[in-house]
């Protein structure tokens, strides 16, 4: 499998996932204009893409997805509480796939298996993406966990988990204090202290994991702090056996630059027996 972020922050947020004979989007966080050269830039065109599946309503991750979804004829996927929200807005013509927390959606060689996640949102959800053999799970926007979220999320062996925020910086940011409650509360975003304590759990059982930080806000918190934070957070808990990297806010629309994942990098970590 191959998982290239094409955004992901709070101002945008979009992943590519790939098998091998499957393409879908996980969020539409940017307009059309700037995902078509993205996805050409992962060699994927737009009309190869064969489901966008949405994680929730909010803007960061819906921006493009009614262009890009009518444009090409892509078929969106969400929950029923997701679809209303965007009924008047972003979907209007178009007739979403809804699905409920739970639910596994086939796609040619990819399953795509959703959970409920606690967001402030209508009826937000992770994704558990599963193919031959290889497991990707991504959790986004998610103000708490839980251990139902850890054993949705322990068969991958990519883990796209947020790590938001510097609880630090963002209180000392210019949002205003109501915001940074929302941010801070259960149903916000987890911080990066959050995140490594998930990520801790996750890898209670010892196995290695690639890890990819992924949500990370512009004004409070940098990839190099979030990627030091969690790694500092699971050396406390005595876990060593994860790779821990930073997705960038937004792809660079050159092949060479994108942050791609593949799968093979799983069998070149393998030790050899
Ligand atoms: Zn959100
Ligand atoms: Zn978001």
């Amino acid at each position: 499998m191959l998982v290239t972020s094409l955004a992901s922050s709070s101002k945008g947020n979009a992943t590519l996932i790939r098998s091998a004979r499957a393409a879908v989007l996980v969020d539409c966080g940017l307009a059309c204009r700037t995902i078509e050269p993205l996805l050409g830039a992962a060699g994927v065109r737009p009309e190869q893409v064969q489901a966008i599946f949405l994680t929730h309503e909010h803007g960061d991750h819906v921006q493009g997805v009614g262009a890009l979804a009518r444009k090409h004829r892509i078929p969106v996927i969400c929950t029923a509480g997701t679809a209303h929200a965007l009924r008047e807005k972003h979907l209007r013509d178009l007739t979403p796939q809804t699905i409920c927390a739970g639910d596994t959606v086939q796609l040619a060689d990819l399953d795509v298996t959703s959970f409920a996640v606690a967001h402030d949102a209508a009826e937000p959800l992770g994704f558990v993406l599963h193919s031959a053999g290889v497991t990707v799970g991504l959790a986004t926007d998610l103000g708490s966990w839980d251990d139902a979220l850890v054993g949705h999320l322990r068969p991958a062996d990519l883990l796209v988990i947020e790590a938001n925020h510097s609880r630090e910086q963002l209180l000392a940011s210019a949002y205003p204090w109501a915001v940074c409650q929302r941010i801070i509360g259960p149903y916000g975003h987890l911080d990066n202290h959050e995140a490594g304590a998930l990520l801790a759990a996750i890898a209670a059982d010892g196995r290695p994991r690639d890890v990819r930080l992924a949500h990370l806000s512009d004004q409070a918190n940098t990839a190099a702090y979030a990627v030091k934070t969690v790694r500092g957070v699971l050396a406390e808990a005595g876990v060593s056996w994860l790779r821990v990297r930073a997705f960038p806010r937004i792809a660079s629309p050159y092949p060479h630059k994108l942050h791609t994942w593949s799968s093979d990098q799983l069998l070149q970590q393998s030790p050899l027996f």
